[in-house]
């Protein structure tokens, strides 16, 4: 969606003129551009995430009934330490926030160790490590739209 910068009113991405005020929208950036994609350093593999979400980080065990949304099992994190439960990440448009779970070998954000339950900011270019599992965090705001869309 996209909000007229002139009344406020909501329309489809892609309209050119506001139904209520007639103002042009073609250079207004629509909803959902701002994207966070989150770099698993050792494997390469990357996963792209939906902003004004909140994401629980860590992997799947015997016995374990919570599946966290971001499961790391298949990429060895049990080998690097990465807790059941390890960190939520909250995306906003162009930032996300950072919190560990109180972890049992602890989280990072560029190298410094962080402080359990509280809220970190993270930044584009940012690494964070799970124990020793290595995430690399792109923040991307482009206003390019469509091929941006999440999948
Ligand atoms: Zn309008």
């Amino acid at each position: 969606m996209i909000k007229c910068p002139s009344c406020n009113h909501r329309e489809r991405n892609g309209t050119l003129f506001c139904s209520e005020c007639g103002a042009e929208l073609f250079n207004v950036i629509p909803d959902g551009v701002n994207e966070v994609v989150l770099e698993f350093v050792e494997t390469g593999k990357r996963l792209r995430l939906k902003e004004n979400r909140e994401y629980t980080i860590g992997r799947t065990g015997k016995k374990q009934a919570l599946i966290p949304d971001v499961d790391l099992s298949q990429f060895g994190a049990f080998q690097k330490g990465v807790s059941r439960l390890h960190a939520i990440l909250k995306t906003y448009p162009g930032n996300c926030i950072l919190i560990d779970l109180d972890s049992a070998n602890g989280t990072k954000v560029n190298g410094e160790r962080i402080t359990a339950y509280k809220d970190i900011a993270i930044k584009n270019g940012d690494t964070i490590n799970l124990g020793t599992f290595t995430i690399l965090v792109h923040i991307s705001n482009q206003q390019v739209t469509d091929k941006l869309c999440p999948a």
